[in-house]
């Protein structure tokens, strides 16, 4: 059930096509939407279509920041404007104390100025009910990336997912129905019973080294450096690594590159791959999100 949000004030601050469908539901909530940076119509109601931060920011209850939050030199990630878009406390400190500051997830520029303006930040993609559904895109994007820079098929062929998390599981069990030979890699021995149980084969870090020689395509979710030059050194010339793991992955790209291992960095797939679906999941999410959070300040937000 999504909340009732009449009235709420809220910024959505850059981003990509997945918070133009975010945008769209919060005002369908009923929450009153200033927007900056996103190539909206301010026809649709509640939709105020703003030209600088400031004006963005003034007067609303939560800011929304796109999921990737800020980019390194604290530029909102932002796909639509050419010009920067640049948070600053300065600019954050105007805000009420504790309001609410959601993003994907947050780079140490931007925990840092929401922490120094006493504000309350909320990385929804750490949130199991996000990070789950946002495996599924995630897992299509890898394995067509895979298909894309391989000349095999997925059926039939031994494919490695090192890591058994959210991401790990949704892109073994994806390659699992498409007849691929799946070995998972799992620090953990009730994971690894999992996967024996799902009819596929697994193995512990420490049995890598002999088990990695025979994979075709490795998959790397593990969010550390696992595919070490030593581990490289066993791998086929010809096999294709894709690290779906943050940046910067948990492959030595150096050392794939020196032995001509194809090793290849896979960030943001969601976004990339289906932003419709990713957006979907924002949607679905975020104003649930919004509502706790502010009733929690004031006891305003009721239930549609
Ligand atoms: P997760 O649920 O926390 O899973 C992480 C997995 O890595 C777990 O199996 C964990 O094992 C394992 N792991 C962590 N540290 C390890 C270590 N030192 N040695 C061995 N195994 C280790 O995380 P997730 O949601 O699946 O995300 C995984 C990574 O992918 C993150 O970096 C995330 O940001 C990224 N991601 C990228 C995309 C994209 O579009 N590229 C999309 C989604 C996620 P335990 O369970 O034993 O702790």
């Amino acid at each position: 059930m999504q909340p009732d949000l009449k009235g709420i004030k809220v910024a959505v601050l850059g981003g990509d096509a997945r918070e133009i469908v975010l945008v769209s539901t919060l005002s369908r909530l009923g929450a009153y939407v200033k927007v900056l940076g996103l190539p909206i119509n301010s026809d649709p109601p509640h939709i105020t279509i703003c030209g600088n931060l400031e004006e963005a920011l003034a007067d609303v209850q939560a800011v929304i920041l796109p999921v990737p939050g800020l980019l390194e030199k604290g530029n909102i990630y932002c796909v639509y404007e050419d010009k920067p878009l640049v948070l600053t406390e300065a600019l954050l400190v105007k805000l009420p104390p504790q309001t609410p500051v959601f993003a994907g997830f947050a780079r140490p520029k931007l925990k840092e100025i929401v922490q120094r303006s006493n504000l309350k930040l909320i990385q929804v993609l750490s949130l199991d009910e996000v990070a789950i559904l946002n495996s599924i895109p995630s897992a299509e994007g890898a394995v067509q990336m895979a298909m894309e820079n391989t000349a095999i098929t997925i059926h039939n062929s031994k494919s490695f997912v090192l890591g058994f998390g959210r991401t790990g599981a949704s892109i073994a069990r994806l390659l699992h129905g498409m007849g691929a030979r799946v070995t998972v890699v799992a620090r953990s021995a009730a994971h690894r019973a999992r996967v024996y149980e799902m009819g596929m084969e697994a193995v512990s870090f420490d049995e890598l080294p002999d088990a990695i020689a025979k994979a075709e395509i490795i998959f790397n979710t593990v969010p550390k450096m696992v595919l070490t030059n030593c581990i490289l050194n066993k791998v086929k010339e010809d096999a294709v690594i894709i690290d779906v793991a943050s940046p910067p992955g948990g492959t030595d790209f150096d050392a794939a590159a020196r032995l001509s291992i194809k090793a290849l960095l896979a960030p943001g797939l969601p976004g990339k791959v289906a932003p419709k679906t990713a957006g979907r999941i924002l949607a679905k999410v975020i104003p649930n999100l919004l509502a706790q959070e502010l009733q929690r300040n004031d006891g305003t937000v009721g239930t549609a």
